[in-house]
């Protein structure tokens, strides 16, 4: 890059609020849940000092930093609890999300909201879906409901890794290839990355199947195993 192209670059991102910019860090994976009290303290504020979920969806405003603006009906930024140990990451809104503004409100969003109640309910935990917090890597909705383009997840992904600083949550669910890709850096997919602990800086991140792949009748054992990573995700938060 030029001394040019970088200044460009960097102007972007303070226009997108964003004050300090960090290196990639490789992949990194565990085989056991990672004792937090061990970790180093990595730092690592990506937005503006005394950052908060408000000033994040201010920053976002009436956002066209990317083409799917173009047909988006609303922004979806997130909800649930903003102080919730465990993070849910999608890919992007569908049509319903579209409509509502609101994350996971579909077919797939219904399936979630039974993943995540009725795995804690026979593990014996005391959860519903209001006490984590789902949001996606894009916050509009791709044409077609395609997959998001590699330079879509990068602008958008700012905002959620500054969502997930401010929640700082104990733990992160990756929901499908597109969110592990975009917290983890990877190009291996969830067959390859699921069973394991991942890490997002010094967040423990599990990956699963998106529930609309669940959704699919053949994907019985996909089911299974999405069953089994929840109630891995679910034991490490909230025992
Ligand atoms: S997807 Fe994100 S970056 Fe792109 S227009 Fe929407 S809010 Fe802005």
């Amino acid at each position: 890059m030029t001394k040019e192209e970088v200044r460009r670059y960097l102007e972007f991102y303070q226009d997108l609020g964003v004050k300090t910019l960090y290196k990639r860090q490789p992949l990194v994976t565990i085989h056991q849940p990672p004792s937090t009290s061990h970790l180093p303290p990595i730092v690592l504020s990506l937005g503006p000092d005394h950052d908060n979920l408000a000033k994040i969806s201010e920053d976002i405003g009436d956002c066209k930093r990317c083409r799917l603006h173009e047909g988006r009906n609303k922004i979806v930024f997130g909800s649930g609890n903003e102080q919730a140990k465990l993070v849910f990451v999608g890919e992007g809104p569908g049509a319903d999300e579209d409509e509502q503004g609101m994350p996971f409100v579909g077919r797939a969003g219904q399936l979630l909201t039974q993943m995540i109640e009725g795995t804690a309910k026979k593990e014996g935990l005391d959860l519903l879906r209001k006490d984590v917090y789902i949001c996606n890597v894009v916050k509009c909705r791709p044409p077609e409901n395609r997959t998001p383009l590699p330079d879509e997840m990068e602008i958008c992904g700012q905002f959620l890794f500054r969502q997930l600083e401010v929640i700082r949550p104990k733990a992160i669910c990756a929901l499908g290839s597109t969110a592990a890709k975009a917290l983890l850096g990877t190009k291996d997919g969830v067959m390859r990355l699921r069973g394991k602990w991942h890490k997002w800086r010094d967040i423990p991140v599990i990956v699963t199947y998106h529930p609309s792949y669940l959704l699919r009748p053949y994907n019985q054992n996909a089911k299974r195993e999405a069953w089994e990573d929840l109630k891995k995700v679910l034991h490490f938060v909230y025992d």
